[in-house]
């Protein structure tokens, strides 16, 4: 199996593939990545690719850093597993639960972890309903999420999402689940102002809830920022206001981090970006780079006294959960975002830099916002800038941006006519003239096949 060609066929003949439509496959076949180093990527014909994407949003520390694969090389060779039940541990998970807190909001002293996000956000599934069997209201079983918002592939999680697509296949969402309206201001805000458009969605939420009963509802999930969802970035009003009205409902928050955390938004963690003290934080992606499968549940003080003071055995766990060899990569990957400052770099630095770029992508005739926090954005096509609207055909300006894009060396996603856009930490003022060259180009390309 060593052509292109050889490749694809077997993998077509084998492979079932996530979220891809095989049926428009394009005409070249499925691209076959084979190497990556730092923000670049190459493929089996040898093209260079610059990760727009950082894989899925995971890869914050750019590809092949040898710390981590040393660091997992040998804590595989130590102990290569051992689980984390019944009254056991071991020394990187014990490490690593003392790293997070240190790197996590104040109030996270505790972690739970997992293989994913999806596993962290069905963890909390049965954790939020848990501490309220221990607090003597088994009544509160409901949660709140979003339209709009992707907390995986799971059961639970995919019904957590609000995803309209996903819910269709498999009957989902399970029941005790209402999606709340998106903060999405280019789409839906029409005369208001952002920060007045904020208050509005975040009373919308609060009137959801009082319709439904606070009384019977666990938790609140949401993203600081939408990633999946097209990069909604929400406008300042918007999280505090729903925070302030879960706190005075006795409703839990949680904050969906799995791609927000780890420096995206140019804060360790998006909830700290929006000023909002969640009860607990899921993550994973960043957590690790990506180089392993890791996902965490982070618990707040006054969660983790319930459940550690009036709790027994919290009855859930998976084989996976504190894995030795993603424990090592956790430390390894946390020490380097710590020892190279890429907080602060994203923050002050090479966050503002692409961010000028970017947002000035919004002059185009096109386009029609751009938009990003930190180092995660987008920028919107549409056929009439000033009444917002979409193209008819939605979806097929996006996918044919994305077949440009991936054409011209560098991977953007597409989300209906949207393009999404979340590069590894590290990259580099150089690459990021590379990514914006790219950017335009992709974005003429697509200009001129529309007017075609
Ligand atoms: N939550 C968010 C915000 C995500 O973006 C994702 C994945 O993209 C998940 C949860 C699910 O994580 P995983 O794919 O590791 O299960």
């Amino acid at each position: 199996l060593n052509s292109t060609r050889e490749l694809q066929i077997t993998d077509a003949a084998h492979h079932l593939h996530p979220f891809t439509n095989t049926r428009e496959l394009n005409a070249r076949g499925v691209r076959v990545i084979t190497t990556g180093k730092g923000v670049y990527l190459h493929d089996s014909e040898g093209n260079k690719i610059l990760d727009g994407m950082s894989g899925l949003w995971c890869v914050n520390v750019g590809h092949g850093r040898k710390d981590i694969v040393d660091a997992v090389a040998k804590q595989l060779e130590e102990l290569t597993f051992y689980n984390t039940f019944f009254n056991t541990t071991h020394p990187p998970v014990v490490a690593l639960s003392k790293l997070l807190s240190e790197v996590t909001p104040k109030q996270f002293n505790y972690f739970h972890f997992t293989g994913s996000g999806s596993e962290s956000n069905d963890t909390i599934f049965r954790l939020a309903r848990y501490y309220w069997q221990l607090m003597d209201k088994p009544e509160k079983t409901i949660f709140i999420s979003r339209r709009g918002g992707y907390h995986g592939s799971t059961v639970a999680s995919a019904s957590l999402g609000g995803f309209g697509s996903m819910h269709e296949q498999g009957g989902l969402p399970i029941p005790g689940i209402f999606h709340a309206p998106p903060p999405s201001w280019w789409a839906n805000g029409g005369d208001l102002t952002p920060d007045e458009f904020g208050l509005k969605v975040a009373n919308q939420t609060l009137e959801l809830i009082d319709s439904i009963g606070a009384h019977k509802i666990a938790a609140m999930i949401g993203e600081p920022i939408m990633g999946a969802g097209g990069v909604i970035i929400p406008p300042k009003t918007y999280w505090p206001a729903v925070a302030k009205g879960l706190k005075e409902r006795d409703i839990l928050f949680i904050s969906d981090e799995v791609i927000c955390g780890f420096g995206r938004t140019g804060e360790w963690f998006g909830c700290e970006l929006m000023g909002t003290e969640p009860d607990f934080m899921t993550m994973a992606k960043g957590i690790t780079s990506g180089y392993v499968p890791m996902g965490c549940v982070g618990v707040s003080d006054r969660i983790a006294n319930v459940l550690l003071e009036k709790g027994g055995e919290f009855a859930h766990g998976y084989t996976y959960s504190g894995h030795p060899a993603a424990c090592a990569a956790a430390i390894a990957n946390l020490e380097i975002i710590r020892s190279e400052k890429l907080v602060d770099r994203v923050r002050d630095d090479i966050g503002p830099y692409l961010q000028s770029k970017w947002k000035a992508l919004a002059d185009h005739p096109m386009v029609g916002e751009a938009v990003m926090e930190g180092l995660i954005g987008a920028f919107q096509f549409t056929p009439d800038k000033n009444a917002r609207s979409n193209f008819a055909d939605e979806a097929k300006i996006g996918l044919t941006a994305r077949d440009f894009s991936f054409e011209n060396g560098l991977v953007m996603r597409a989300v209906g006519d949207r393009m999404v856009i979340a590069p590894p930490l590290t990259i580099t003022h150089a690459e990021v003239d590379d990514l914006m060259e790219k950017t335009i180009k992709v974005i003429d390309l697509t200009y001129a096949h529309v007017r075609k």
